[in-house]
């Protein structure tokens, strides 16, 4: 199976469900880690253009960590914008260039817009990309895949439909989380937390409720065609 996860940030797909992503390719599973943003706003003391390559080499390096190809959208932080046609035809070029099974993305209500305008795009784009014409090079996705939505940053008002338990994984994710050295201080200087403890936290939070020692909640998105073609793949 094709597994396209797509975060806002370099570093959100490691916070939010990189032990799923693991299991996923330990599994035999073919999975593509794609960041909509650069990240390129993402610290106080680096300006842009030293900042982005730096991201793009952490993000392919946690991607290696589980043999994943790394895909950037190359949008900027803060400038994700739902009902914008260019960023509409990122999204679905990605669709088209990954023909995905199922795609990972976040819920509808996360903190910050970045995160709620791809949880848009992605809804929109996984059905539009089936369209002949939409994109601009001539094809189009062979389906519309099924659609999941990785926990929120705190859990708040997310309650999983589906918990997979990372305990044999949680090393990893945090390893892979690691890679974002830029972000450990960014975070803890902007947002006040440690990210690699959020991450473990969070993973621990949804173990305990699903009764494994860590473990990773995602909601599937159910509506027509999506649910039917695919289990869960691991
Ligand atoms: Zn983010």
């Amino acid at each position: 199976m094709k597994i396209l996860a797509i975060g806002a940030h370099p570093d959100d797909l490691e916070i939010l469900c990189a032990g799923t992503l693991a299991k996923m390719v330990a599994a035999g599973h073919e999975v593509v880690m794609c960041h909509a943003s650069t990240g390129d706003k993402g610290h106080y003391e680096m300006p842009p253009e030293q900042l982005v390559p730096i991201r793009r080499q952490e993000a392919i390096a946690a991607g290696g960590l589980i043999g994943s190809r790394v895909v950037s959208l190359g949008l900027k932080d803060g400038d994700i914008l739902a009902d914008r046609p260019a960023d509409r035809s990122l999204f679905i070029e990605v669709m088209c260039d990954e023909q995905p099974d199922m795609v990972i993305t976040h819920g509808p209500n996360d903190y910050m817009p970045d995160h709620n305008a791809v949880n848009r795009l992605v809804f929109d784009t996984t059905f539009l990309a089936t369209l002949p014409g939409s994109s601009s090079r001539g094809r189009h996705a062979a389906k519309v895949p099924s659609l999941f939505y990785m926990d929120n940053l705190s859990g708040l008002r997310f309650e999983p439909t589906l918990y997979v338990d990372i305990s044999d994984t949680i090393d990893r994710k945090l390893e892979m989380l690691n890679q974002h050295q830029s972000q450990l201080v960014w975070l803890k200087e902007h947002d006040g937390v440690d990210v690699l403890e959020l991450a473990e936290t969070l993973s621990k939070l949804r173990g305990m409720q699903a009764g494994c020692r860590y473990a990773e909640g995602f909601i599937q998105h159910m509506a027509w065609t999506r649910p039917n073609h695919i289990r869960f793949p691991v």
